[in-house]
């Protein structure tokens, strides 16, 4: 018998190896002494200051194990949504969620479809449980729910939907969302992710709730790491069906959220004002941002998010790649997008006013 590598070694399962890791944003533009990080969709306005009082009581009490039901953090979103905290169901991010919604429902030979240009982290959970990724193609940028439902066959298992989406923060109206829903199968598992639902001022936007509550099939996933400003403490939250709670229930980490998340999330979701301040901070600087790139010559994808996909020419000197390299020499990290299909586009986070003038000034340089 010949000797393999799989002989000398532990293995990973297969497929594991075909998963290429997620790569976050830039954080650190080396040798500038002023950063601004505008690659990740976080809030220049910060945390809530009672999130924060939250987070250093918890300090107090390092030695006791959080609570595994996470009781204070379901019962605020509970109260501050108008749901039922039997139906709630928190993770370390939504991206857990998503993950462990993977775990629970697929296993290899299933399917599961997204968009074209959807967030990444769909593809590595569905590979990781050993099922197959499947793209829907979207139409400017969007998604289109014809193209999804032609991509399900008799082995899909569930349709990720982010929306609105990151990178392109277009979105779908809920009627659309409607029509996608009616046409899966009963057995499909229509997941919305709306992690920015928050930002969206649309009168036909709805997050998903209405679907949660009438049928057997949706989920609604949030996180805390974008309007709440509390992307470092790992928090989100899943609406969901009685059945789907039991089934995730079972297989997630006991103890999935620590005593500062929960304690610090719950103050943050009480914090209506805050929330509000930041709503209105977008709705100033997102349409500014988007007019004044527009006046460069610069194509930006309408979005209703925090946060802007910037189209650069067809010009070699003046691509992504070239701004990318501009920006960053001056403190401006913005998000390359090259992975989500947009190879010569960025991604810049609505920053505060100082980054958001800063950045259309070094902009408009660099195109001179
Ligand atoms: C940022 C983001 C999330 C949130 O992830 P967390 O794990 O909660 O930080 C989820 N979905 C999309 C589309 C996002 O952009």
């Amino acid at each position: 018998m010949t000797t393999t590598l799989k002989d000398t070694r532990p293995t990973p399962k297969p497929g594991v190896l075909d998963i290429a890791a997620y790569v976050p944003g830039k954080e650190s533009a080396p040798g500038v002494a002023k950063v601004y990080k505008l690659s990740s969709n976080e809030t220049p306005l910060g945390a809530s200051k009672h999130a924060t009082e939250a987070y250093h009581a918890a300090s107090a009490r390092l030695e006791i194990y959080p609570d595994g039901q996470a009781t204070q953090l379901k019962q605020a979103i509970a109260e501050v949504h108008g749901l039922n905290a039997d139906n709630l169901l928190c993770g370390n991010g939504s991206d857990e969620l998503l993950g462990l919604l993977c775990q629970t429902y697929l296993s290899p030979g299933d399917e599961a479809v997204y968009t074209e240009h959807g967030f990444m982290v769909y593809k590595i959970y569905i590979m990781a449980a050993g099922a197959t990724p499947v793209v829907a193609r979207e139409k400017n940028e969007q998604a289109e729910v014809d193209a999804i439902l032609a991509a399900v066959t008799p082995r899909t298992k569930i349709v990720f939907l982010a929306n609105p989406n990151n990178p392109t923060g277009t979105y779908i109206p809920f009627e659309e969302v409607r029509r996608l829903h009616a046409g899966l199968p009963k057995n499909v598992l229509l997941v919305l992710d709306a992690a920015y639902a928050e930002y969206v001022r649309r009168n036909d936007y709805e997050a998903g709730v209405e679907l949660v509550s009438s049928f057997e099939n949706v989920v609604m996933t949030r996180t805390f790491s974008k309007i709440h400003g509390l992307a470092a403490l790992r928090i989100g939250w899943m609406f969901a069906p009685a059945h789907v709670i039991d089934a995730v229930n079972r297989i997630r980490g006991p103890f999935n959220l620590n005593s500062a998340a929960i304690a610090a999330g719950a103050a943050a979701i009480r914090d209506r004002a805050h929330v509000d301040k930041a709503v209105a901070f977008n709705d100033t600087w997102l349409p500014w941002l988007t007019e004044q790139l527009s006046a460069l010559g610069l194509r930006v994808t309408p979005s209703v998010g925090n946060f802007l996909l910037v189209h650069f020419p067809d010009d070699a000197a003046k691509s992504a790649d070239k701004a990318d390299v501009y920006l960053t020499g001056r403190g401006y990290i913005l998000r390359r997008v090259a992975g989500y299909g947009f190879p010569n586009a960025l991604r810049l986070t609505i920053g505060s006013e100082e980054a958001n003038r800063g950045v259309v000034a070094a902009l408009s340089e660099f195109l001179k």
